[in-house]
C-alpha cells in the first residue's frame, strides 16, 4: 500500500519506509520534538493537542528551534522551509485519519492516555500503527486499552529530541513483528540509535536515571546540600553534563513524579518512594522550565536556585 521513494528525504537517509504520514497527539516539548525530527526526515506530520492555540504554540516552537539550528549552521534554510511545510495542524482527532503511524506524546498520566485512545482509535485507519512516547507506563496495559494491541508499541524518544541520539523501543506482549520492524525502520530513518527494552516500569533509561534524580531531591530535602551544591557536585564530580536538579526541571517535575510513582507502584519497592519535596513542587505548580519555576527560577535573565 505505501512503499515508495520520497522526494523530500535528505541525501544519505535512503528509502522512505511504508510510513509516510506521522500523526502526533500532544504538542508539548516531546510531541514538538518528534514532529521536528520527523518533518526533517521527510515525513508529513499532523499535530494534535487539546486546543488550536496549543497546536499553534507547538508549531511556533518547532519553527523557532529549527531557526536556531539554521543560525548555528546545523541546518540549511531551505531544509527548514521544506520541513515546516510538511507540518500541519490537526485540530480534530478525525484529522489524524490520514496518518500511517500515530505517536501519542501527551501528559504522563495513564487516565489521560486512556481517554485519548478511546477517542482516537475509531478515527484511525485500521492499518495504522499507534505508538506511545510514555516514559514509564506499561505498554501492554496501554495497548489493552486500544482496538489494536498488535499494532501498538512504545517509541520512547529522549529530550530534547533533535539532539538526543537514543530511542528506546518497547514491545507489549501482543506487539506483532511487523509493527516492531516498521517502528525500527522509522526510527533508523531519523538517524537515531535504537535500544530495545522489555516492558518493565520506566524501561531502561528512566529506571536508572529517575531514582538518581529522586535521590538528588532527597539530598536537597535532608539539607545535605543546596541546589547549587548538588548540581555542581554531580556536574564536576561525576562529569554529568547537567546537574540532576537542573535535569529534573528540564524533564518537567510532573513527569518526574509520574515516573517515580509508576516505579514505586509497579515494582512495590520502597526504594522508589517519590521524595515529598518533589510532590510539594508539583503541588505548587512549579514544574520546572515549562512553567518558569522549579528547582530554579527561570523568570529572570539567569536561572536562580529556589533553595
Ligand atoms: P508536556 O507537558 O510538555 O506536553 C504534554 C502535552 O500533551 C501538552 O501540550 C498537553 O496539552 C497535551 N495533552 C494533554 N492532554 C491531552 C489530550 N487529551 N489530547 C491531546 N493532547 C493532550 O509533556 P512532555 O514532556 O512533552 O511529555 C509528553 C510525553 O512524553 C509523556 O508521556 C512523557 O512521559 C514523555 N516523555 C517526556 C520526556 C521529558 O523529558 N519531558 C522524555 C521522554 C518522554
Amino acid at each position: 500500500m505505501y512503499f515508495k521513494e520520497s522526494a523530500g528525504v535528505p541525501d544519505g537517509i535512503g528509502v522512505m519506509s511504508k510510513i509516510e504520514t506521522i500523526g502526533i497527539v500532544g504538542a508539548g516539548q516531546m510531541g514538538g520534538g518528534i514532529a521536528h525530527v520527523s518533518a526533517l526526515g521527510g515525513y508529513k506530520v499532523l499535530i494534535h493537542d487539546t486546543s488550536a492555540d496549543r497546536i499553534e504554540k507547538g508549531i511556533a516552537t518547532i519553527s523557532g528551534n529549527m531557526a536556531r539550528q539554521v543560525g548555528s549552521g546545523k541546518l540549511e534554510e531551505k531544509a527548514r522551509n521544506e520541513a515546516m511545510a510538511r507540518i500541519s495542524a490537526a485540530p480534530a482527532m478525525a484529522d489524524l485519519a490520514a496518518a500511517d503511524l500515530v505517536i501519542e506524546a501527551a501528559t504522563e498520566d495513564e487516565t489521560v492516555k486512556r481517554k485519548i485512545y478511546a477517542q482516537l482509535c475509531p478515527q484511525l485507519n485500521p492499518e495504522a500503527i499507534l505508538a506511545t512516547n510514555t516514559s514509564s507506563i506499561s505498554i501492554t496495559r496501554l495497548a489493552a486499552q486500544t482496538d489494536r494491541p498488535e499494532r501498538f508499541i512504545g517509541i520512547h524518544f529522549m529530550n530534547p529530541v533533535p539532539v538526543m541520539k537514543l530511542v528506546e523501543l518497547v514491545r507489549g506482549i501482543a506487539t506483532e513483528d511487523q509493527t516492531f520492524e516498521a517502528a525500527k525502520t522509522y526510527v533508523k530513518h531519523l538517524d537515531k540509535t535504537i535500544t530495545v527494552s522489555e516492558d518493565f516500569p520506566a524501561f531502561i533509561v528512566n529506571r536508572i536515571l529517575l531514582p538518581m534524580i529522586n535521590e538528588a531531591i532527597y539530598t536537597l530535602y535532608e539539607g545535605v546540600g543546596t541546589v547549587d551544591a548538588i548540581d555542581t557536585a554531580m556536574r564536576l564530580g561525576a562529569n554529568h553534563p547537567m546537574g540532576p536538579l537542573q535535569l529534573a526541571d528540564f524533564i518537567g517535575l510532573d513527569t518526574c513524579l509520574s515516573i517515580m510513582q509508576v516505579l514505586h507502584e509497579g515494582l512495590s519497592d520502597s526504594k522508589y518512594r517519590p521524595c515529598p519535596l518533589l510532590v510539594k513542587y508539583v503541588e505548587a505548580g512549579w514544574l520546572g522550565r515549562k512553567t518558569g519555576r522549579g528547582f530554579y527560577d527561570y523568570r529572570g535573565d539567569h536561572p536562580v536556585p529556589t533553595r
